[in-house]
C-alpha cells in the first residue's frame, strides 16, 4: 500500500536540504519501487508569512493523515521578535504534541572518514555508534505543579515537577529494548535513582520490562556518571534510554562527540511507530540560499524513516551506505571539509552524488 509522507521544508536552509532528501526518496520510488507519495506543506516562519500561524490547520491535518513526517528545520531572525506563542518553533512543538511523539531517537555515529571533525582524540571516538532514546512528552517540562509563586514574605519561588507514570516509563522502555534488539543487544538506562524517587520508579519499571527482552543486557547508570562516561569512554554504549530532561542534555553531548552537526538525523515516534524525522541542526540562516548547507543529516533522516516507520531496513542500509560511499569518494560540504585533500561540493551536488551511488546499487 502506498504510504503518504508529509514533506515540511520550513525555513532557512530547510528548502535546500529538503530538495536533496526528496531527490533520494524519488530515486527510491522510481528505481527501487518504494511505494510512497509525497505531499508538501508549510511550517514555521514560512507558514507564519503565508497564514499568520506556525502550524496551519492544513499542515497539521496532513501530518496526522500521513504515515510519516519529514521536516527540515524552522526558525530565523526574521521571526524572533514575534510573540512566543506564534514563533516558528511553536510549529515544531505543536507537531510533536499533536502527533503524540513520545520517543526521540538520536544516533551519534562517527564516520571513519570524518574522524578528525571530533574534538575528542580519534582513538576515543573511532567506530562510535550510540543511539540515545529520550522520552519526549513527560518529565519536568510538563509536570505540575509548576510556575513562579510569591510567598507571604514577598519572596518569589520557582517550581517545576519531575513526573512519570509507570505507563509512560514502560512504553519508552519497550522502544529502547526493541531498538537494542536490532543492534548490539546492550541497553544502558540513565537515571538519578539515588536521590530522585521518580527515577527510582523509572529504574524499577525498566528492570521489569527487561524480562520481556532476555537477549538484551541491561545496566543502569546515574546521569552524572553517564555524562562523564560519554566523554571518557563513549564506545562502551550501544543504546541509552533516559528521561526527557536528562536526554535533552545527554543527546546534545553525544552528538557533539561526532563533531559534525550537518550529519546527524533524528526520529520522534508515537506508539505505532509513526514518526517525524528531522536533522538535529537548525535552519542555519547564516548560510541559507548559498548552496553550501550539508544535506546529509536530512538524507540520513530518510534512512531512519525507512527503518522505523516504513519497515524497510534494506533500503535504510542502502541509503546509509550511499552516504558512506560519497564520503569515501572524498566529497565534502564546507562544514565537514576538515584538513584533508577533499573535493568541496555544494548542497545540490552532494545530493546528486548520493542519488548517483543509489542508482548504481540498483
Ligand atoms: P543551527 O543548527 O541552525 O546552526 C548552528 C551552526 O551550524 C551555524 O553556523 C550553521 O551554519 C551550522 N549548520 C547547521 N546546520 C548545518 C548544515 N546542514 N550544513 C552546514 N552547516 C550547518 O543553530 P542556531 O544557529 O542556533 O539556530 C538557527 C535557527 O534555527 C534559530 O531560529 C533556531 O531557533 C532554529 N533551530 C531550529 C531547530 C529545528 O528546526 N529543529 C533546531 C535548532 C535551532
Amino acid at each position: 500500500m502506498t504510504k503518504t509522507i508529509a514533506v515540511l521544508p520550513g525555513d532557512g536552509i530547510g528548502p535546500e536540504i529538503m530538495a536533496e532528501a526528496v531527490k533520494v526518496l524519488d530515486t527510491l520510488r522510481t528505481s527501487f519501487g518504494l511505494p510512497v507519495h509525497l505531499e508538501e506543506a508549510l511550517v514555521g516562519g514560512a507558514a507564519i508569512d503565508a497564514t499568520g500561524q506556525p502550524l496551519p490547520a492544513d499542515t497539521l491535518a496532513l501530518a496526522k493523515r500521513a504515515d510519516a513526517v519529514l521536516l527540515a528545520a524552522v526558525g530565523g531572525p526574521k521571526w524572533e521578535s514575534l510573540d512566543i506563542s506564534i514563533r516558528p518553533e511553536k510549529g515544531l512543538l505543536g507537531l510533536r504534541s499533536e502527533l503524540g511523539l513520545f520517543a526521540n531517537l538520536r544516533p551519534a555515529t562517527v564516520y571513519p572518514e570524518l574522524i578528525d571533525a571530533s574534538t575528542l582524540k580519534p582513538e576515543v571516538v573511532e567506530g562510535l555508534d550510540i543511539l540515545i532514546v529520550r522520552e519526549l512528552t513527560g518529565d519536568i517540562y510538563f509536570g505540575h505543579p509548576r510556575g513562579v509563586r510569591t510567598l507571604e514574605n514577598g519572596e518569589r519561588m520557582g517550581i517545576n515537577s519531575m513526573v512519570y507514570s509507570e505507563t509512560e516509563i514502560k512504553r519508552i522502555a519497550h522502544v529502547a529494548f526493541q531498538a537494542a534488539s536490532q543492534r548490539q543487544q546492550r541497553l544502558c538506562s540513565v537515571d538519578k535513582a539515588n536521590v530522585l524517587e521518580t527515577t527510582e520508579l523509572w529504574r524499577e519499571v525498566v528492570t521489569k520490562v527487561s524480562k520481556d527482552y532476555p537477549k538484551v543486557t541491561l545496566n543502569h547508570m546515574y546521569v552524572d556518571n553517564a555524562a562523564m562516561q560519554l566523554v571518557r569512554y563513549p564506545k562502551q554504549f550501544d543504546v541509552m534510554v533516559t528521561t526527557n530532561l536528562f536526554g535533552d542534555i545527554l543527546s546534545d553531548l553525544a552528538s557533539m562527540l561526532t563533531g559534525s552537526i550537518g550529519m546527524l538525523p533524528s526520529a520522534s515516534l508515537d506508539a505505532q511507530n509513526k514518526g517525524m524525522y528531522e536533522p538535529i541542526h537548525g535552519s542555519a540562516p547564516d548560510i541559507a540560499g548559498q548552496n553550501v548547507a550539508n544535506p546529509l543529516a536530512t538524507i540520513l533522516s530518510v534512512a531512519m524513516m525507512l527503518r522505523y516507520t516504513l519497515q524497510r531496513s534494506d533500503l535504510a542500509t542502502l541509503v546509509e551506505e550511499a552516504v558512506h560511499q560519497v564520503l569515501r569518494d572524498g566529497l565534502r560540504t564546507k562544514d565537514i571539509q576538515g584538513k584533508g585533500n577533499y573535493t568541496v561540493v555544494g548542497t545540490r551536488e552532494m545530493g546528486d552524488a548520493v542519488v548517483k551511488v543509489l542508482r548504481e546499487k540498483r
